[in-house]
């Protein structure tokens, strides 16, 4: 069986931090591994309209951004398909008919949709029955790719269940034609679900509470800065503080390394030996903080520059996307052609169907 993977974003805004430590870089490093036969990013534009659907400008806007943040990160289009989800009319075939093999209890049960349902006031306003299906939708991607793996962030862990369980009954019921994928998450816990700068409990382009790849280094110290609290308890310097449960720590988790510290902070080895000196008392917060803009900087900055390259080839840009799109649509189609044949709805490939309706006709009359 070949290695596949796919996976994919919403263009509902520019991509932040959290999509950088929760899946691009997994991604990059993945596509440079050799390991795969094929890695195919989905920008799941049909999937934003199902909470966008009176804005779908945003939609279209974002998507040249979502784009620019790829080839910004490394992604290269030389070794990695990036397609668009609405101009691939397979999926939305297929959605239809794995619609069929879920329950409306099974999707309201989905952890993940029902915050995302509290968060977007739906349960006061009236659910969209696309936004309550989109896990289906979900599914219907990653299958049309017989995708082996897809790398996400740890919220997508239930679509990604929900996707092996209509794998497999669609199996049991038309035989073997699906792959059951496999998820994959970041190994270290804080990059599974980066926390927004307000310390909410996940970076998100609907709360608002972003650091974005493409932000300028003003506006990156701006955020660290003026909207990250630490310890309310660590008044002084002297005061001993905590970090659990202070973003700043939390940040370093997931982005510092022992170089960074040899680099910037040498005072300490390592981030053991900085939490130590911060729990005891007599590390500023000040110093944490320079310490983490410091480390986004250089995370950063060969982003912004790599994205101003690619701002001024828009050209290049749509071209990229536009050949991903139709090999893409070249290997959803096959994938909907072998599943109407397990089904045996495809009808119009083959005239034996004449046969078999004039053998149940005459059948009929005997
Ligand atoms: P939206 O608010 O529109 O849903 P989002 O910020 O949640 O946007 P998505 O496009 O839904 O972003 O997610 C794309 C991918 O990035 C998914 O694999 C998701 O798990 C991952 N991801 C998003 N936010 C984070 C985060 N804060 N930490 C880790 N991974 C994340
Ligand atoms: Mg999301």
């Amino acid at each position: 069986m070949k290695n596949i993977i796919l996976t994919g974003d919403r263009p509902t805004g520019r991509l932040h931090l959290g999509h950088y430590v929760g899946s691009l870089k997994r991604r990059v490093e993945l596509q440079n591994s050799g390991k795969f036969d094929e890695i195919n990013i989905l920008i799941a534009d049909d999937q934003a309209l199902t909470d966008n659907a009176d804005n779908p400008g945003k939609i279209r806007e974002n998507i040249i951004n979502v784009v620019l943040d790829y080839l910004s990160v490394g992604l290269d289009p030389e070794k990695t398909t990036i397609c668009v989800q609405s101009a691939l009319p397979a999926l939305h075939a297929l959605t239809f008919y794995y619609l069929n093999l879920v329950t409306t209890a099974r999707l309201s049960r989905n952890p993940t949709v029902k915050a995302e349902i509290q968060m977007r006031g739906f349960a006061d306003e009236g659910l969209p029955a696309g936004f309550f299906c989109y896990p289906v939708s979900q599914a219907a991607d990653i299958t049309a790719f017989d995708a082996t793996v897809v790398p996400v962030g740890e919220d997508q862990l239930p679509m990604i269940e929900q996707t092996r369980e209509i794998v497999e009954k669609f199996n049991k019921i038309y035989g073997e034609t699906l792959v059951l994928p496999k998820a994959m998450i970041p190994e270290n816990e804080t990059q599974r679900r980066l926390p927004g700068v307000d310390g909410k409990a996940k970076m998100s382009k609907s709360l608002g509470n972003c650091i974005y790849l493409s932000d300028d280094a003003k506006t990156v110290k701006k955020q660290v800065n003026g909207k990250m609290f630490t310890d309310p308890q660590h008044l002084q310097i002297s005061d001993p503080g905590h970090t659990e449960g202070n973003v700043v720590f939390t940040y370093l988790d997931a982005f510092c390394t022992d170089e960074h510290f040899a680099e910037f902070l040498p005072d300490y080895a390592n981030l053991e030996e900085m939490k130590e000196h911060y729990r005891r008392g007599g590390l500023g917060d000040g110093t944490c903080k320079k310490f983490l803009i410091n480390i986004l900087e250089e995370t950063l900055s060969p982003i912004r520059a790599e994205r101003a390259k690619w701002e001024n080839d828009i050209d290049a840009v749509y071209d990229i996307i536009r050949a991903g799109t139709l090999k893409a649509q070249e290997t959803t189609n096959a994938t909907l052609a072998r599943v109407r044949k397990a089904m045996r709805i495809n009808y119009f490939d083959d005239r034996a169907i004449i046969k078999e309706w004039d053998k149940m006709l005459k059948a009929a009359k005997q």
